[in-house]
């Protein structure tokens, strides 16, 4: 069994948990599939009482009958508790840390089953390499659907074969997502899991409990998928490929223990992200998730604040550096990635290797990627889309403001940067002006400003070193003067002067 990080995006209340209070548990705190566990507490626990009280924290506890034993082993027990909104996978339910599983000798995988079965009475229904299993009180018995489902651009009008022998539609709708998004995938050359008709893939349709909340979650400690009735066909569209592109991860990746401030969940929910996108163009989640970052830099990109963001970065090497005839979408660069963190770690080193191997350094291909997310308009839904020039060719769907990401500019500004975090600033107004950048705390910072014509052209693109002294740059009317300043490893804190 390999862990994953099992902390993203744990909220309460909906407030999402930036990246220390997630990891920053008490002395001998834990944590036992996305809940906080007290080990010696639980230690103390019998096998069957720990699972009950294990089951209760996932279901939620009834008020009155909760032994105190089990409210010190799971402090959290009977607080009402609600995953981050941006979280909609879930993955962090089930990653259990190894060390209090292998110090209760725990059969994690054969608990898990037994607190996720599904209640009776139950059915399931196969196609392909997919099974879908259903409780049938949970099911939403959908009228056939007229929408036309195009995953990937492709109707599968005729092929969906609504209500058959009274199987719910909405039922097979999964299943022929699921099949569609195998096959999709398994064309990028990924290592790909060994699904057919005698093994297949488990999909359990499963109403979140009390307190439980997800769109669809899986974990390397399952083997199955479990997917919320409640979606309607475009979220299906989407978290059905998202939650299958995870078994190719955990098919592709081990964990080798190393993992620097968020790049796990980065790369796996991102990555996600990326392969779901890549299935389902339409829903282009990753441009939302993006731009929370850009409008909150105190946040790292890849801190695992919202890990799905970085799926616009990894999108964006992949046309970079990927499209070719043979892989006309890029994401054999994302396949190499998963082998290199095989390798080397979730490490920004291991990153900087393999960006070395495509030819640039990490620095260069994060502060190129920010430039291009300001030629490609961020509020686009559609970044990138089959956009596959050189970011620094000033060529592209420019054009637009790019109000999302754009703080304007006070004559002196003092910005606080997260490590690998990014902040646009636009110098308001026409005319004549200097921007000076004074670096006041922290790591190296680079930054670029970019001049751009009345029609979102770069006209100029020069780096604004720390310190020195402005050069003078004339903005005519129309035109517009945008500073992207950003960091790498280390936070930093600086000063804007315009002038
Ligand atoms: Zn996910």
């Amino acid at each position: 069994m390999s862990q994953v990080s099992g902390r993203s995006n744990q909220g309460v209340g909906n407030v999402p948990l930036d990246g220390q209070q997630r990891s920053g548990l008490a002395d001998g705190e834990s944590w036992l599939g996305g809940e906080r566990v007290c080990i010696d507490e639980a230690c103390r626990l019998s096998d069957a009482d720990l699972e009950k009280a294990y089951a209760c924290s996932l279901k939620g506890a009834p008020n009155d009958i909760v032994p105190p034993a089990w409210l010190k082993a799971f402090p959290d027990l009977q607080r009402p508790r609600g995953r981050a909104a941006e979280d909609e996978c879930g993955a962090w339910r089930l990653s259990p840390p190894l060390h209090f599983a292998s110090a209760r000798n725990l059969d994690l995988k054969a608990m898990v089953e037994r607190t996720r079965a599904l209640p009776a009475p139950q059915e399931s229904y196969a196609r392909g390499r997919v099974k879908v299993t259903y409780a049938l009180n949970d099911i939403v018995h959908n009228p056939p659907t007229t929408t036309v489902i195009q995953p990937g651009g492709r109707t599968l009008d005729g092929t969906i074969d609504l209500n058959l022998r009274g199987v719910p539609s909405r039922v097979q709708r999964l299943a022929i997502i699921a099949e569609d998004a195998i096959t999709r995938l398994m064309a990028l050359d990924l290592q790909a899991p060994a699904w057919s008709a005698a093994d297949p893939l488990e999909i359990r349709v499963r109403r979140p409990d009390r307190f439980d909340s997800f769109d669809g979650w899986t974990s390397d400690v399952v083997s199955f998928i479990e997917i919320n009735p409640s979606m309607d066909s475009v979220q299906d569209f989407s978290v059905v490929p998202h939650e299958i592109a995870h078994r190719f991860q955990i098919e592709a990746r081990k964990m080798n223990g190393k993992d620097h401030g968020g790049l796990c969940d980065s790369i796996r929910e991102g990555g996600a992200r990326l392969l779901e996108d890549y299935v389902f163009d339409r829903a282009n989640k990753y441009v939302q998730d993006a731009k929370f970052h850009f409008q909150n830099p105190e946040i790292g990109f890849f801190s695992g604040t919202r890990p799905y963001a970085t799926g616009l970065f990894w999108k964006y090497l992949a046309e970079r550096y990927g499209t070719t005839p043979e892989d006309p979408s890029g994401l054999g660069v994302y396949r190499d990635l998963l082998s290199v963190v095989k390798q080397s770690g979730y490490t920004f080193d291991a990153l900087r290797e393999m960006c070395m191997g495509l030819g640039t350094r990490l620095e260069d291909v994060w502060s190129d990627f920010l430039l291009k997310n300001l030629l490609h308009n961020l509020s686009n839904a559609h970044a990138y889309r089959e956009e596959h020039q050189a970011p620094d060719s000033g060529a592209g769907g420019a054009g637009e403001p790019l109000s999302a990401l754009t703080v304007n500019l006070a004559p002196l500004t003092i910005r606080d940067l997260a490590p690998w975090a990014a902040a646009y600033h636009e110098v308001p107004g026409a005319g004549r002006r200097k921007v000076a950048l004074t670096h006041l705390t922290g790591g190296a910072m680079l930054s670029r400003g970019i001049h751009l014509d009345a029609k979102g052209q770069v006209l100029r693109d020069f780096p604004v070193p720390i310190g020195a002294p402005p050069a003078p740059v004339t903005v005519g009317q129309g035109e517009r003067l945008v500073l992207i300043a950003c960091t790498v490893d280390v936070a930093a804190r600086f000063q804007i002067v315009v002038t």
